[in-house]
């Protein structure tokens, strides 16, 4: 019998970010913490050691590709405001999650009704129980998907999440970023493994 597998890998790494404020005109600087992913597929147990590997890679170079392009919902240390990238990429983030959960949530009773429907004589309850949780879970999962979309925390629109207290205010000032790099309290030289 043929066997598949998928390997998966994760990569955590963190590389200092100069950000500039699109709010206040100054620029701050914050640790970008990142997780990369990467997967690929072996068949049988032939290719196993290289899948794995090929997925490592991967989870390397989706790090350093977000380490490049993504940021952490993070403060300006000067206004207290969020970019809008960061809000954007949040809100991408939490919508997708937001879909995914909701559709195997949705689907779980969905195929449970289904199965029960073979067993039990009057189909018409399955059947119903199939339409109703249908029903209920495409629109709870609709209504937190446009919830996170609308998620704002510059306007305080929190809605169904928080970011998280402590990476929300590790921005540094310019100043105290020069200040520590000069003390060699830290090093501005690329992405780190975490
Ligand atoms: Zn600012």
């Amino acid at each position: 019998m043929l066997h598949a597998d998928a390997h998966g890998a994760y990569e955590r790494g963190a590389a200092w970010r100069r950000q500039p404020c699109e709010h206040c005109g100054g620029e701050y600087f914050y640790f970008n913490e990142q997780l990369g992913y990467g997967e690929a597929a072996s068949i049988m147990f032939i290719g196993s050691v290289e899948a794995k590997h090929a997925a490592a890679r991967e989870a390397s170079g989706d790090l350093l590709f977000r380490l490049k392009h993504f940021g952490q919902l993070v403060r300006c240390p000067d206004c207290g405001k969020f970019q809008a990238a960061m809000i954007a990429q949040a809100r991408q983030e939490l919508a997708s999650r937001a879909l995914r959960r909701g559709i195997a949530w949705t689907l779980l009773p969905v195929f449970g009704f289904a199965i029960s429907a073979m067993f039990i004589k009057a189909v018409e309850w399955p059947m119903l129980g199939m339409f109703v949780s249908g029903l209920l879970g495409g629109v709870a999962t609709l209504s937190i998907w446009y919830l996170a979309r609308s998620f704002d925390p510059n306007q305080d629109r929190y809605l169904i999440w928080r970011p998280d207290k402590e990476t929300e205010q590790k921005a540094l000032t310019r100043k105290a970023f020069e200040f520590l790099v000069a003390e060699g309290a830290i090093q501005d030289d690329g992405p780190t493994a975490l």
